[in-house]
C-alpha cells in the first residue's frame, strides 16, 4: 500500500514537472518578413529647443526581444521599424517599491507621479498618500492632457494619470475619479464600468469610431470615447491605437491652439501587446505591435511638422521572457520563458526638442521629472486653459 501511495505521488511530480516545462518554455516558429522599410524624415532640434507639448506612447509588456521580433516579421534583420528609427535611446529599470517585479500600475505610477510604489497601487505612496500626476499638475499650468488605450480606460496605465487608489482593480471607482479628473480627452474600453448618465453630464459620449471627427467631436469640451465594454476587441468595426491616437492629437492641438493653452500631454498606450505576451501568442503580440509601431510612426510625422512637440516612447516591462532563438529557413524559432512579466530593462526611445537628454540608463520615475523639466513646468505661471 504505501509501496502504491509512493508510485502514484511520483507520478504526479513527473506530470507537474512535465506540465510547469510545457508551459513556460513554449517555442513558437514566427516567419520572416519580407516588407521594405518606410525610411521617415527626421528632423533635427537644437539643443536649447524647448517642447511645449508631450506624447509619451507606451507599449504595455514590449522589451527589446518584442520589438526584435516585431522587426524580423516585418522584412527580416535588416528592417527599421518606426521605433528603430527614433533618433535618441536609452534604458530605463522597471522595478516596484518593494518588488523586483512591477505590475503596470506601479510602472505607470512612476512615470504619472515620480514615484515609486506597490504593485497594484495607483498614484498614492506605499502607505497611502495621493501624489498629483502629470495631468494634474499641468492643468494649472495651462495644459490640456488625453488619454488613450486599447484596453479599458480605466486599466492600470491609463489609471495612474488620474487615479489615486490602493487596486487596480476597483475599475468602477477608477471610472468615476476620471470623470472627476482634469483629463479632457479619454479613448479606449470600459463602458461596463462607467455610470453613462454621470458621465454624459460634463463629456460628449461616443461609442462609435465615426465619431472621431467632425464638429461635434472637435467642438465638445471633453470627451469620453469608449469602443467597446472592457478592452477594445480588434475588428473593423472598432478604432486601433493608431486612429484613436491621431483623433486624440487632432483635438488636443486644435484646442491647445484655439485656447492659446501653453501645451498638451497626451499617453497613449498598446495595452494588448502585454496580453498576447502574457498568453505566449507571438504571432497576436506581432500583430498588436504593429498597431503600436504604425502609431509611433504618425507621431513621428506630427513631431516632424509640428517641430515644437517632444515624442517619447518606452514600456512598463517586459512580459513572457520572449527569446529569438534561431532561424530555420525563412522562419525563427521563438521561445517564451514565462507567462507573467520579467525584470529586465526596457528601451527609452525620444523625438523632438529636448529629446537628446533620454539617453543612458534611467530609473522608470526619472521619466516624470525628465518631462517636467523638459517643458520648464516649474516655470510656467498659474493658468487654467479651459475651452
Ligand atoms: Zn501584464
Amino acid at each position: 500500500m504505501k509501496k502504491l501511495v509512493l508510485f502514484f505521488a511520483l507520478i504526479l511530480a513527473v506530470a507537474y514537472f512535465v506540465s510547469i516545462n510545457k508551459n513556460h518554455l513554449k517555442v513558437e516558429y514566427i516567419s520572416i518578413g519580407t516588407q521594405p522599410t518606410k525610411a521617415l524624415e527626421i528632423a533635427s532640434f537644437d539643443a536649447a529647443a524647448k517642447p511645449k507639448n508631450i506624447i509619451l506612447i507606451i507599449g504595455d509588456g514590449t522589451g527589446l526581444n518584442q520589438i526584435t521580433l516585431s522587426r524580423i516579421a516585418t522584412g527580416g534583420a535588416d528592417h527599421r521599424l518606426a521605433i528603430d528609427q527614433m533618433p535618441f535611446f536609452g534604458n530605463s529599470l522597471t522595478h516596484s517599491y518593494n518588488n523586483i517585479y512591477t505590475d503596470s500600475a506601479a510602472s505607470a505610477t512612476s512615470w504619472a507621479a515620480g514615484i515609486k510604489t506597490k504593485n497594484k497601487f495607483l498614484s498614492i505612496t506605499p502607505d497611502g498618500k495621493a501624489i498629483p500626476t502629470i495631468p494634474e499638475i499641468l492643468s494649472n499650468k495651462g495644459y490640456i492632457s488625453g488619454l488613450v488605450a486599447t484596453s479599458s480606460i480605466t486599466h492600470a496605465t491609463p489609471a495612474a494619470f488620474y487615479a489615486h487608489i490602493d487596486s487596480r482593480y476597483k475599475e468602477k471607482e477608477i471610472a468615476s475619479q476620471l470623470l472627476e479628473s482634469p483629463i479632457q480627452l479619454s479613448l479606449g474600453g470600459g463602458l461596463e464600468f462607467f455610470d453613462i448618465a454621470k458621465a454624459q453630464e460634463s463629456n460628449l459620449l461616443i461609442t462609435d469610431m465615426n465619431d472621431l471627427d467632425g464638429d461635434k467631436f472637435l467642438k465638445a469640451k471633453k470627451v469620453l470615447g469608449l469602443f467597446d465594454e472592457d478592452g477594445i476587441n480588434r475588428s473593423s468595426s472598432k478604432p486601433t491605437q493608431l486612429q484613436m491616437t491621431k483623433a486624440a492629437l487632432n483635438w488636443l492641438s486644435s484646442k491647445a491652439n484655439l485656447n492659446s493653452c501653453n501645451g498638451f500631454f497626451l499617453m497613449s498606450e498598446g495595452s494588448q501587446i502585454d496580453w498576447a505576451s502574457h498568453d505566449n501568442d507571438a504571432a497576436t503580440m506581432v500583430v498588436e505591435f504593429k498597431d503600436f509601431d504604425q502609431t509611433i510612426a504618425m507621431a513621428m510625422d506630427f513631431v516632424t511638422s509640428n517641430k515644437e512637440t517632444l515624442l517619447l516612447v518606452t514600456a512598463d516591462h517586459e512580459t513572457g521572457g520572449l527569446q529569438i532563438l534561431s532561424q530555420k529557413n525563412d522562419t525563427v524559432k521563438v521561445q517564451w520563458g514565462t507567462g507573467s512579466h520579467t525584470s529586465i530593462p526596457v528601451g527609452v526611445y525620444a523625438y523632438g526638442p529636448g529629446a537628446h537628454v533620454f539617453t543612458g540608463l534611467m530609473d522608470n520615475t526619472d521619466i516624470h521629472y525628465m518631462i517636467l523639466d523638459a517643458i520648464e513646468s516649474s516655470g510656467l505661471k498659474p493658468l487654467v486653459c479651459s475651452n
